[in-house]
């Protein structure tokens, strides 16, 4: 099958990261995720991206399930990543294996240090771009901070990686065929000081294990889909159908945070809203007060 046409049966997912209470931009993005897969007669399923083991609550966690239950969906697969860790060490392994991985020691200060020495800093998706400083470090050095204990990141070696592939090509609904712009995220992160596994990795290696057709979520990480789509080509993995949506934004045009007050669906709920009804609204294209879609 081709990765332009979706199968018929298609297999979509919600992946929020338990990070907050979900708002009405989450309700948005999991009812449209939920009913492609209903009408296809697929099948819609929940993940719960909680690697970030600093910033993720179970507490959250058991309010994404309420929140969405409250709004009438039901999901037909549930996956933790918190319950899948030695998948994505196994994915790091092969990265590694290929030698398209590299440990770094870098503190965010050393970074932003020699990202503000440098005169022509390259800037990708989400700011100044990785300056490759412990990618140049030689195999004895990087042996020997790792046996001394150095606390350590492993980072994918992009330029590596995409000299070692053809060049490749992503689908998306409305972008359609986009090339894998290898500035987009640079050297990013594949397991962190402090977190198991990246959001990048994690995403690609689950997306493949819950048999994922098409991916439906915001706009906000469109520019990943394209480290995303050179790790599928890096583990042999399928690429989906991307369906990057607008963002819901408040009256001041700004996509809503994770706190943003009287927003969430928790509050909603305690505020009187009924879930079915608000969901019937939303997907009529009728917002809240003061709510509405982003640009594209
Ligand atoms: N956990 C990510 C988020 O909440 C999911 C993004 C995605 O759907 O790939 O932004």
């Amino acid at each position: 099958m081709s990765q332009i046409e979706s199968p018929r049966h298609l297999v979509t997912r919600f992946a929020p990261s338990p990070t907050g209470r979900l708002h009405i931009g989450h309700g948005w993005s999991a009812l449209q995720a939920h009913d492609l897969a209903r009408e296809s007669g697929g099948r819609f399923l929940l993940r719960i991206e909680d690697t970030d083991i600093t910033r993720c609550r179970e507490d959250y966690t058991q309010g994404i399930y309420e929140d969405l239950h409250w709004l009438g969906l039901s999901w037909d697969g549930l996956m933790i990543q918190s319950a899948r860790l030695p998948a994505y060490d196994a994915a790091l392994e092969a990265l590694k294996a290929q030698g398209l991985a590299y440990p770094c020691f870098c503190t965010r200060g050393d970074i932003a240090r020699e990202v503000a020495a440098s005169l022509h800093a390259p800037h990708g998706a989400d700011g100044p771009l990785y300056p490759g400083t412990c990618r140049r470090l030689g195999g004895d050095e990087r042996a020997q901070r790792i046996a001394a204990g150095q606390t350590h990141s492993w980072r994918l070696d992009m330029g590596a990686a995409l000299a070692r592939t053809s060049p490749l090509v992503w689908h998306d609904a409305t972008a359609g065929a986009v090339p894998v712009d290898p500035d987009a995220l640079g050297d990013l992160i594949l397991k962190g000081k402090d977190r198991p596994a990246s959001y990048h990795l994690a995403v690609v290696v689950d997306d493949a294990a819950q048999g994922v057709t098409d991916v439906v979520r915001g706009l906000d990480v469109f520019a990943s889909t394209h480290a995303h789509r050179t790790l599928q080509a890096l583990l042999g993995l399928p690429s989906p159908f991307y369906r990057h949506h607008r963002l819901v934004v408040d009256a001041q045009a700004k996509r809503l945070a994770k706190r943003a007050a009287g927003l969430s669906l928790a509050e909603l709920r305690a505020a009187g809203w009924s879930g079915p009804d608000l969901a019937d609204d939303l997907r009529a294209g009728r917002f809240p007060v003061g709510i509405a879609l982003g640009e594209d």
